[in-house]
């Protein structure tokens, strides 16, 4: 069988955004799949709309999603050379012609069309002049006037456009730089590209690419057009549905196997199967279960599933990813023992890295401030003697595994007559200064016996009044 050869071609014109970063997933995943190869290619022809900033901006989102290449980073505005040679092609295989009608001819012509009740098009004044090269003159692909061009769209079907809808399409501007249709065209066929899956957005272009295709000889490639990523409201996906860029979702702490697993089920399905490691989506990822309806981008699904990859994760996996966000509040971690052991306990409760990193501080700071409602319904005088009989428990246990620390709370419940969650939500907001945190003994083990007798030893001189300690929560 044939090599798969796929390819991502992003316009440099903003960051990478979900509906792009799902369609190069989709065309590395069948590539990875198929054992084939993988092709980005940068779409900078526009050089007014495109910016070394996007550039940045898409390898870096792509570094981040982990999609690599097998070839490339091309570049169109430095392939001029080799789209001259074609639009030569061409011209000298009777293909295409050379234009000099003015603007102003051709918005006279496109108005007569409509008057007509027709499209707005050229009308093929110099299609049989033979015009050579002049300043002025943009190149124009003849576009066969009758027959019907099918796009066999893996995805949509067949899809038939009649070829008297088309007009003689320009290919190449009077200041000689080609036009969108036909440098993609020319790259795909240069670049052995076989597998074509995009937004169908681009469904428009379609018959005009085939059309090239057969004017340069070439055997066309597999086409699928992909459905748009919706908003909730079903509306496109856009800026005010939330964000956009692709690194946004990296900066807000989602795990980028998270993010990839998410988009493939924006369009693709393997039965109901909803989680799905990389290497399980390269193994069973196939370009026939994309589907046809469009995905509505819904950021609880997003949490679900991120969460999902946090508990799925090793503790060690996610100390890289874990340190950003614990920078961003002031804290070094290195991997380690103990940071395993924080990340363990707090996998489960995690839906992304930033929440992770906010819900560990106690056990890296000392400096525990209590929520004001928190410290106001936990930390009050009837605790004192059961946090100070804990304190004194403690104190003289010497060892603090579960099981001893069980049978410490155990006696101070047997001499105060309160249940254990009567004691462990004060020395929760004790140890934490939160009403939620991971369990009590798994944190009192974690912290160790200094740690918690100084936060302890703080509780009680809070509740006597002596020490001032609350945050607003
Ligand atoms: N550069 C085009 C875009 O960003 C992609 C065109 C294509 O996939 O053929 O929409």
């Amino acid at each position: 069988m044939q090599k798969i050869i796929t390819r991502f071609p992003p316009s440099p014109t903003g960051y990478l955004h979900v509906g792009g970063a799902r369609t190069a997933l989709f065309n590395w995943l069948y590539a990875r799949h198929s054992q084939g190869e993988f092709i980005l290619r940068i779409e900078d022809t526009d050089i007014k709309r495109s910016t070394q900033a996007s550039v940045d901006a898409i390898f870096e989102a792509l570094e981040w999603l982990k999609i690599d290449w097998d070839a490339g980073p091309f570049f169109q505005s430095q392939r001029f050379d080799i789209y001259r040679e074609y639009i030569q092609k061409l011209i000298d295989s009777g293909n295409a012609y050379h234009c000099t009608c003015t603007p102003e001819e051709i918005e006279a012509m496109r108005q007569k069309a409509m008057a007509r009740g027709d499209k707005p098009r050229y009308d093929g004044t110099c299609r049989e002049k033979g015009l050579g090269k002049t300043p002025d003159a943009v190149v124009r692909f003849k576009v066969p006037q009758r027959g019907t061009t099918v796009v066999e769209d893996v995805i949509k079907g067949n899809i038939a456009f009649q070829n008297d809808e088309l007009d003689d399409f320009v290919i190449c501007r009077s200041d000689e730089t080609p036009t969108y249709n036909f440098v993609v065209v020319v790259d795909d066929i240069t670049m052995n590209i076989n597998t074509i899956i995009r937004g169908d957005d681009h469904v428009m272009n379609t018959p005009k690419q085939i059309l090239l295709y057969h004017a340069l000889g070439s055997p066309l490639p597999t086409f699928g057009h992909v459905p748009m990523v919706l908003g909730k409201d079903k509306a496109r996906l856009s800026k005010r549905h939330g964000a956009m860029s692709v690194t946004a979702y990296r900066d807000m702490g989602y795990l980028p196997d998270a993010f990839i697993n998410y988009l493939v089920r924006l369009g693709w399905s393997h039965g109901d199967q909803e989680f799905f490691t990389r290497d399980e989506l390269i193994r069973v990822f196939d370009i026939k279960n994309i589907g046809r309806s469009a995905g509505v981008f819904d950021i609880e699904k997003l949490q679900a599933i991120n969460a999902d990859h946090i508990q799925a994760a090793g503790p060690g996996d996610l100390v890289e990813p874990l340190k950003p966000f614990m920078k961003e509040l002031g804290i070094e971690i290195e991997a380690g023992d103990y940071v395993d052991r924080v990340i363990k306990t707090l996998k489960p409760r995690s839906k992304t890295l930033a929440g992770m990193a906010d819900a560990s501080l106690f056990y890296f700071k000392n400096d525990i401030v209590y929520e004001e409602k928190a410290a106001r319904k936990f930390l009050k005088p009837a605790v004192l003697e059961p946090l100070r009989l804990l304190a004194e428990g403690l104190a003289s246990s010497a060892d603090f595994s579960e099981k001893a620390l069980e049978d410490v709370f155990k006696s101070v419940m047997d001499s105060t007559g309160l249940k254990l969650g009567k004691i462990a939500q004060p020395v929760r907001v004790a140890l934490t200064g939160k009403t939620a945190s991971p369990g009590i003994f798994e944190i009192i083990a974690i912290i160790g016996k200094d740690r918690v007798l100084q936060r302890l030893d703080k509780a009680v001189a809070f509740i006597e009044g002596k020490a001032e300690s609350t945050g607003r929560g």
